[in-house]
């Protein structure tokens, strides 16, 4: 059975002690909290790339360009690629913006905020459909609008798994969905980014510091790596 400890509520406590996030900075974070269009680009050009490149491409793209959906269209991709280069990715990520912001310029005059109104799954359906937008991004739109949504980065997909809160296999939803089921609304954002980074100084993809980490005691990943030193 489960020790108490492996309560997603009470992990997020656990690591929320650390104090890790110190100023550490969020690209998702970086544009103005109700402009939609501008946290969809941020998180666009986030993908695949570190918080520090994906934040200098977002910032060029501000400067040279401008963050606003005509402007956008009024720009070659080569040389919205050009602007982003820092990113990574440039090329895909210029041509995911342009067409995600024509889609968005024509079905709703540019202005994301539009879908707020909808039903939750209904709005999520539809950001989903937008090129550009997967399951994170999708989520990370929906919780910056109110929505009760509980995006999954790749830092939390690997946590989860670690401890054994899901299977090594599970998909999006099912990590997502434990972290919702145990943790108040109100914290979803909160835990969302102390739980990425507990993922980038602690819980890391390679060398993890278990040796310092307070979950240890009923981390499956750590039971499994103890238990074959033991062994070996
Ligand atoms: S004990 Fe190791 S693998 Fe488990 S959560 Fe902590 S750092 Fe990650």
């Amino acid at each position: 059975m489960r020790s108490d400890n492996l309560n997603p509520y009470n992990i997020y406590h656990k690591i929320k002690k650390m104090k890790l996030r110190g100023n550490m900075e969020f690209t998702s974070e970086i544009p103005p909290k109700d402009n939609y269009y501008k946290i969809l680009i941020a998180t666009i050009l986030s993908q695949n790339t570190n918080d520090k490149n994906s934040i200098r491409a977002f910032k060029n793209l501000e400067e040279e360009i401008g963050i606003e959906p005509s402007k956008i269209l009024n720009t070659d991709t080569e040389r919205l690629a050009e602007v982003i280069r820092i990113g990574g990715l440039h090329k895909i990520k210029a041509k995911k913006i342009k067409l995600a912001t024509k889609i968005i310029q024509e079905n709703y005059g540019g202005d994301l905020s539009k879908i707020m109104d909808l039903p939750y799954e209904e709005a999520r359906d539809i950001l989903l459909k937008i090129p550009g937008i997967g399951d994170k991004t999708a989520d990370i739109l929906l919780l910056k609008m109110g929505y009760p949504s509980f995006p999954v980065d790749t830092h939390i997909k690997r946590i989860t798994k670690r401890l054994g809160l899901v299977n090594q296999n599970a998909r999006y939803m099912e990590i997502s969905n434990v972290w919702k089921k145990s943790i108040p609304v109100n914290l979803y954002l909160d835990a969302h980014m102390e739980l990425i980074a507990f993922g980038r100084k602690i819980c890391k993809a390679k060398n993890p510091r278990c040796d310092i980490c307070p979950l240890k005691s009923s981390c499956r990943y750590y039971g499994v790596k103890i238990g074959k030193e033991s062994s070996g």
